[in-house]
C-alpha cells in the first residue's frame, strides 16, 4: 500500500455536503469518513476534485468559487473603489515583477495607513500581462485621490499608471464578473504563485473546524472497485457517475482503525 496518498483532515461539512461541491471537479481524489447510524458503522467514500489550479475541470471551479467569494465581500463590505497598480518595465525584468510588484504593494500600504490612520480594507489580485509584467488590481473600501495614489506608488517603485475606478453598488457583481474572468485567474502563475491576497480582516474562505477526514488521493472508482464486496450503499449523479459509496465496517466502533495510516496533516477547503 502506498501511504502518501492519505492524509489527515480535519473540516466541517457532512459528506453530502461535499457531494453537491465536488459535481464536476475531476474525481482524481476521495474523501473517507467514518459514520455511525442506527448502531452500524460504515465507512462512507465521497468523490472529490484535485483541487488544482491547472486541472481543466477543478481550475474553472475555484476561479468560479474565488469570483463568487470575492463579489460576496465586496457587496458586504462595501468595496466599491477598484484599483489599478501598474509597474514601470525599466523597474524589474518581466520575471522579477510579481516579487516586485508585491514589495511595492506592500510599502505602498505603510503610506495608506499612515495617510488613514487604520489600515484599510482590501483584495489585491494580481494579473500578469502577457508581456509577462504583473498588475495588481485592488478592491478598497474607501476612497483614495488619484493623484496621492499616482505619488506614492511612484514613491515605493511603481509605475506612472494608475487608475481607481467608483464602482456602483448594484453594478459590482456584474462589473467584478467581467472583469474577474477565467483568463485573469487562472494565466501563467507558478505554482507557489498567489493570485490574491486580502487585508487580515477580510476571509475569503471560511474554514470550518470540526469532523474528521481522510483524503485519499486515488479516483472513488478505484477504491469501489477494490472493496465492491462488502459495499452497502452506492450514490450517482443524473448522468451516472459514482459521488458516493459506503462499505459497512465489522470493527466496533471504538476499535476502528484507518487502514490507511496519515502521513501528512492538512485542511482541505470546499470547492
Ligand atoms: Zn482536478
Amino acid at each position: 500500500m502506498n501511504n502518501t496518498n492519505v492524509m489527515e483532515l480535519d473540516i466541517g461539512p457532512s459528506s453530502l455536503d461535499y457531494i453537491k461541491h465536488n459535481r464536476n471537479s475531476c474525481g482524481a481524489w476521495t474523501m473517507q469518513e467514518k459514520v455511525t447510524e442506527k448502531g452500524k458503522t460504515s465507512s462512507r467514500y465521497v468523490r472529490l476534485g484535485c483541487k488544482k489550479w491547472v486541472c481543466p475541470k477543478c481550475g474553472a471551479k475555484k476561479v468560479k468559487r474565488l469570483r463568487h467569494a470575492i463579489i460576496k465581500t465586496a457587496v458586504e463590505k462595501n468595496m466599491r473603489r477598484f484599483l489599478t497598480l501598474t509597474l514601470d518595465p525599466k523597474s524589474c525584468s518581466p520575471e522579477e515583477s510579481i516579487y516586485y510588484i508585491k514589495k511595492s504593494w506592500d510599502k505602498f500600504r505603510v503610506y495608506l495607513k499612515r495617510k488613514f490612520g487604520v489600515s484599510v480594507s482590501y483584495i489585491a489580485i494580481t494579473e500578469l500581462q502577457k508581456s509577462g509584467y504583473a498588475h495588481l488590481h485592488i478592491l478598497v473600501d474607501r476612497y483614495i485621490q488619484q493623484s496621492w495614489i499616482s505619488a506614492n506608488w511612484q514613491a515605493v517603485g511603481g509605475g506612472k499608471i494608475v487608475f481607481i475606478t467608483l464602482v456602483d453598488i448594484q453594478r459590482i457583481a456584474g462589473y467584478l464578473s467581467k472583469y474577474l474572468t477565467k483568463e485573469l485567474l487562472l494565466g501563467g502563475y507558478k505554482p507557489n504563485q498567489r493570485r490574491y491576497t486580502t487585508s487580515r480582516d477580510i476571509v475569503l474562505f471560511v474554514k470550518k473546524t470540526t469532523g474528521k477526514w481522510k483524503l485519499i488521493k486515488k479516483p472513488i472508482e478505484t477504491l469501489f472497485k477494490s472493496r465492491s464486496s462488502r459495499i452497502s450503499e452506492t450514490s450517482c449523479d443524473e448522468t451516472g457517475v459514482l459521488q458516493m459509496f459506503e462499505m459497512e465496517l465489522l470493527q466496533p466502533t471504538n476499535s476502528f482503525i484507518w487502514k490507511e495510516p496519515p502521513i501528512e496533516s492538512g485542511q482541505l477547503m470546499l470547492l
